[in-house]
């Protein structure tokens, strides 16, 4: 007997074909099985998601005129079926982030799956380790008062929880044993630690990899080659790994046995993946801890305005939310949280880049061997070059944008297109020999400080060490785990980075944290710019301090500066007393007042197309089409603007937003909208569009 399959394939993102594609096989596959399929001229990885008897036909024309299907190339037979549980997952993240079942599917998958035999991928499962036993009593400190509290209600309830505990309250012990009792009382089970970015990985590696051993931890980041993440990916899905630590990708691993995911650091916006499949994995760990019965727990200094409002308590009316808080304020030891110093850059000398009182501070410590790191958040030498006689100035031919001035290479970088030139002998426009440099990024600030700290000694009286840590600096593989290894060492006086230095790490031994110039997110006109730096602000606190033992030996305290032209700013106000929650009940006011999210839910619809007009008139177009479809009556439709970063290599981007109360309500108008979107792309006012696609739950706007 014939078996007739449908099986999801990777097809092109906007591509006719439909979600999955069918097959012929002479014997049934379970669902779940990858399969080698022929698609046009080539043969491809596929995931089978159902199969029936062929001739048993749910759609009576199709029987009356059967298609010859093609059969499939192999099956992978070695592997095991992925889950019905993560089936589901998948499909659930292509319905609510309108993509394409297969292009999910492959996606979750490790990229050299689709390049192996079903004999190289026998040899390979051949070598692959047997389950791992975790260390038997994996230990750990004796937890504080605050901790206990936390385990012991994560262990009485259901969640999802939210661990709400200050920078170095020892959240990520609370999860180490929160895993320990998971593996403990169940012999199979699997974790899954999230966190925000590959950087973070290493250190967090280390500790999982101390208490649970080597053999029961495996890395899931995009910064592993194939090779390693293959390893990862079949240890997890034979069950051999009892703990996967990844970013926002890991959130697809394959996890037969998963009880327990952590996202540490929920409110990060790398969790939000920013190009093809835009999901939020912070969003479908919730839904995928749900679905397969495993306990979550998200974990922040300073959540998400929509985590926090969703684990608000019980008051009154309101039956409160659907998370449940678990609350650690306090620091690890004797510890406080760092004094926060405002400086008023506006009674400084005009052109000030670091106030005198916050060099001074620096210099003592060095004088102590103590470290301090500043921060700020623009990479290169400057972001502008500009003529002093014209209007030069060093816009990208290809962007609305300017290129950066790196001094190291004596290059115009544009950060959008990549578009790099060297820099011009004189102005391009008039000649004029004097271009210079206009304000100042990472490269400009390292140097600045090396200049001023000339004459600064150590305790050992030998020069002070500056260094830096950017994307710039990390570029080469390797190069980020040294320079972190550095500093930990201590081999570094001052660090200046950007965020990069900011989230996470367990320093040890800085004592003064600055922000040099964290103003521009003021008075940004994204709504989600004031919750980005405030918790910015306190990661980067975070970082100074973390160790009270050494704080009292050293009879120093820990401060984090903040150079601001607007010190009396309400943000500000809130992050001098450490006061998160203050800081998220007026944004929260605020939101609900303008009905912004988390009380309302949106979408953009974005366009990319040779002209402004065409990228406009595509989406205007599309509104209007969605006059009448189902759920419209609930959801605002405003009208096209031009993205905030216009033109991309040579590109214009437009976006439409779209906007209800009701989750449901949208994500059945977005359901509905997109047949017409891809009709609407071929008619007249498709004309033009180089691509269009949905932005669920954007980040920006
Ligand atoms: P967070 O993740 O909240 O920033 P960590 O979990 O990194 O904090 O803890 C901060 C420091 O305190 C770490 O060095 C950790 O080893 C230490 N620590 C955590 N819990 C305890 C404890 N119960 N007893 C002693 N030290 C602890
Ligand atoms: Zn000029
Ligand atoms: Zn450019």
């Amino acid at each position: 007997m014939n078996w007739r399959l449908e099986v999801a394939v990777q097809t092109p993102a906007h591509s006719a074909l439909g979600d999955v594609l069918s097959y012929a096989s002479p014997q049934p596959v379970a669902p779940g099985a990858l399969v080698r399929v022929p698609l046009g001229r080539r043969e491809v990885l596929g995931v089978v998601w159902s199969g029936q008897p062929a001739g048993v036909q749910d759609d009576e024309d199709e029987a009356a005129a059967p298609v010859e299907l093609k059969p499939i190339a192999a099956v992978l037979d070695a592997l095991p079926p992925l889950s019905a549980g993560w089936r589901d997952l998948v499909a659930f993240a292509a319905r609510y982030y309108q993509r394409s079942l297969g292009e999910i599917a492959l996606a979750a998958l490790p990229p050299q799956l689709r390049d192996l035999s079903t004999v190289q991928l026998a040899r390979r499962l051949k070598r692959q380790a047997a389950p791992a036993a975790a260390a038997a009593s994996p230990g750990g400190p004796a937890l504080t008062p605050e901790q206990a509290q936390a385990l012991a209600r994560f262990d009485a309830e259901s969640g999802p929880f939210l661990l709400f505990g200050s920078t170095g309250s020892g959240k990520t012990e609370v999860y180490l044993q929160a895993v320990a009792a998971l593996l403990e009382r169940e012999p199979e089970a699997q974790a899954l630690v999230m966190v925000p970015e590959i950087n973070l990985t290493p250190q967090l590696e280390a500790r999982f990899k101390d208490r649970f051993g080597s053999g029961a931890v495996v890395s899931l980041h995009s910064g592993m080659t194939n090779p390693q993440r293959l390893a990862s990916w079949l240890a997890a899905h034979g069950g051999a790994a009892r703990i996967v630590l990844g970013t926002r990708m890991a959130v697809f691993a394959s996890m037969p046995a998963l009880k327990l995911i952590v996202v540490d650091e929920e409110h990060d916006p790398s969790y939000k993946q920013q190009e093809g499949a835009r999901y939020s994995a912070r969003d479908l760990a919730v839904w995928r801890g749900r679905r397969e019965g495993a306990k979550v727990m998200l974990g922040s200094a300073t959540p998400s305005l929509e985590s926090w409002h969703q684990s608000r308590p019980a008051a009154g009316e309101d039956g409160g939310g659907r998370y449940l808080r678990l609350a650690m304020p306090s620091r690890i030891g004797t510890a406080a949280l760092p004094t926060v110093r405002l400086v008023d850059m506006g009674l400084q000398p005009p052109r000030t880049v670091l106030s005198a009182a916050l060099l001074d501070a620096i210099g003592q410590r060095v004088a102590r061997g103590e470290q301090s790191m500043v921060f700020l958040n623009r990479r290169g030498y400057a972001p502008v070059l500009a003529c002093g006689d014209c209007d030069w100035k060093s816009e990208c031919p290809h962007c609305s944008a300017f290129r950066v001035f790196h001094k190291i290479d004596r290059t115009l970088r544009c950060h959008h297109c990549g578009f790099t030139e060297r820099v011009p002998r004189a102005c391009p426009a008039c000649g004029n020999p004097d271009i210079a440099p206009v304000g100042r990024g990472t490269e400009r600030l390292e140097e600045h400080l090396g200049e001023l700290f000339a004459g600064v000694k150590r305790p050992d009286g030998s020069p002070v060490r500056i260094a830096r840590i950017d994307a710039d600096s990390t570029r080469r593989q390797g190069a980020l785990e040294s320079q972190l290894a550095a500093v930990h060492a201590g081999e570094v006086d001052v660090l200046v980075g950007t965020q990069m230095i900011a989230k996470g790490h367990d320093f040890r031994r800085i004592t003064l944290v600055a922000a040099a110039n964290p103003d521009g997110a003021l008075f940004s006109s994204d709504f989600r710019a004031p919750e980005r730096l405030f918790g910015l602000l306190m990661q980067s606190a975070g970082r100074a301090g973390r160790d009270a033992a050494y704080l009292l030996a050293q009879g120093t305290t820990a401060e984090m500066w903040i150079q601001t032209h607007h010190p009396q700013h309400a943000l500000f106000a809130a992050l001098r007393r450490h006061d998160y929650p203050a800081f998220a009940q007026r944004e929260l006011e605020e939101r609900s007042a303008a009905g912004m999210p988390p009380f309302a839910f949106q979408a953009l619809l974005r366009a990319d197309a040779r002209t402004q007009e065409a990228a406009q008139g595509f989406l205007n177009a599309a509104g209007a089409a969605a006059e009448g479809l189902e759920g419209a009556q609930q959801v605002t439709r405003y009208s096209a603007v031009p993205h905030a970063m216009q033109r991309v290599a040579n590109v214009e981007r437009a976006q439409l937003l779209v906007e209800s109360a009701s989750r449901a309500a949208l994500q059945r108008l977005l359901a509905a909208w997109q047949p017409l979107l891809h009709g609407l792309r071929k008619q007249p006012e498709g004309k033009g569009v180089i691509r269009w696609l949905v932005d669920v739950d954007p980040h920006s706007i």
